[in-house]
């Protein structure tokens, strides 16, 4: 394979080739330190210059407020699903939870192992093709926080608004929407997201955490597990993974030559749109999803045939440079991750394939003598 393909996986995907083609360049001499980025102490100054690079990139992006830190760990998101239990949960309060697919379900089961926690909103009646409504009347005003997923990556639906939580603490997984779009982080208690969808590579975890949050925690909990060891270190508690950090410096950087999050949103849109269209004007695709709650990072989409012909048309579309487009392994069907890395161009050959596909292999209707 000499030339790059359309990436459409899910995560690790696709990221901006100008960074890493910046970061082959650099590879081996990093800024005439006579070393690879990988090879140089956590705690150098050149690194911490890095580190400050990234952390500074991703509060002006998201124009983070001074009530909130910004930490970097690891463990991935999954880790998140314990830790945040673990540090602000109350024991004798419940946590509320807004279930919107398998993301949420992991989290519930470890949330559950900690305290208690109650379902208050769940798309599970229709297969998790749409975000439900909360009625925050029913929730009980003395939660320890209320739990949802801003992007459901596997059954591609997206919340546009968030609900206004008053008092409670709002915890957030945006794994697979961070930065592409704006926000008001004010809203959030806490927001954590893995790097390997928008952000960077994977081995990194994004998270933003309320100061006042930080005073929850026990501190007789394990330190590697509890956020004020990473809060007091400037996220250098211990070896942090240095080369993803260079990586998400760059993307962030990136990001910043975009435009910001305003251009990488209407990118986004526009993108989401076109394909959203394509499957919707067609009468062989289709997607499950309801027209409001659409993600514009992971279109979900299926075909008006049998699910040997969606194997067919990913296996297809793999062959012609169109990599990932099988839908994840828990629901079947396709789906198209378009995170902010991922090109217009890249849509559009995906929209000549289905094309094609649609004209090959759908059975002609029977044309009346
Ligand atoms: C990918 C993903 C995760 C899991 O992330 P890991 O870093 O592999 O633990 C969690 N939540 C969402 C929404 C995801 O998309």
């Amino acid at each position: 394979m000499t030339k790059r393909i359309f990436n459409f996986s899910a995560g690790p995907a696709t990221l901006p080739i100008d960074v890493l083609a910046k970061a082959q360049k650099e590879f081996t001499n990093y800024q005439d330190t006579g070393m690879s980025i990988m090879e140089m102490s956590h705690r150098s100054g050149v690194f911490e210059a890095v580190l400050d690079r990234a952390k500074s990139g991703i509060k002006e992006l998201l124009d983070v407020p001074d009530t909130h830190e910004i930490l970097f760990l690891q463990g991935g998101a999954s880790l998140q699903f314990s830790m945040v239990p673990l540090n602000i949960a109350t024991k004798e309060k419940n946590v509320a939870l807004i279930n919107t697919g398998i993301w949420t379900k992991k989290a519930l089961k470890e949330i559950q192992k900690q305290v208690t926690c109650d379902v208050v909103a769940s798309s599970e009646d229709k297969n998790f093709s749409y975000i439900p409504e909360i009625d925050l009347s029913k929730v009980n005003q003395d939660s320890s926080f209320i739990y949802l997923c801003s992007n459901n990556t596997i059954f591609g639906t997206q919340y546009k608004e968030f609900p206004d939580t008053k008092s409670i603490p709002l915890v957030a997984d945006m794994s697979s929407d961070i930065l592409s779009r704006k926000l008001d982080i004010s809203k959030f208690g806490i927001i954590f997201a893995g790097a390997q969808k928008n952000i960077g590579p994977s081995g990194v975890t994004i998270v933003i955490i309320r100061r006042d949050l930080l005073a929850r925690s026990e501190a007789n909990l394990p330190a590697m597990l509890n956020y004020n060891s990473f809060v007091d270190s400037n996220s250098l508690y211990n070896t942090i993974p240095t080369f993803g950090i260079y990586m998400i410096a760059g993307v962030i950087d990136w990001i910043k030559e975009q435009g910001g999050l305003d251009a990488m949103e209407q990118r986004n849109v526009k993108k989401a749109q076109l394909l959203y269209d394509a499957i919707d004007s067609s009468d062989y695709y289709y997607c499950p999803v309801a027209n409001e709650d659409r993600s514009s990072m992971n279109v979900v989409f299926r075909l008006h045939d049998t699910e040997e012909k969606e194997k067919e048309f990913y296996q297809q579309a793999e062959a012609q440079g169109l990599s990932g487009l099988k839908g994840h392994r828990s629901v079947g069907g396709l789906r198209a991750s378009i995170y902010n890395a991922h090109p217009e161009a890249g849509i559009e050959a995906l929209i000549n394939f289905m094309k094609t596909f649609q004209a090959t292999n759908q059975k002609k209707t029977q044309v009346v003598a």
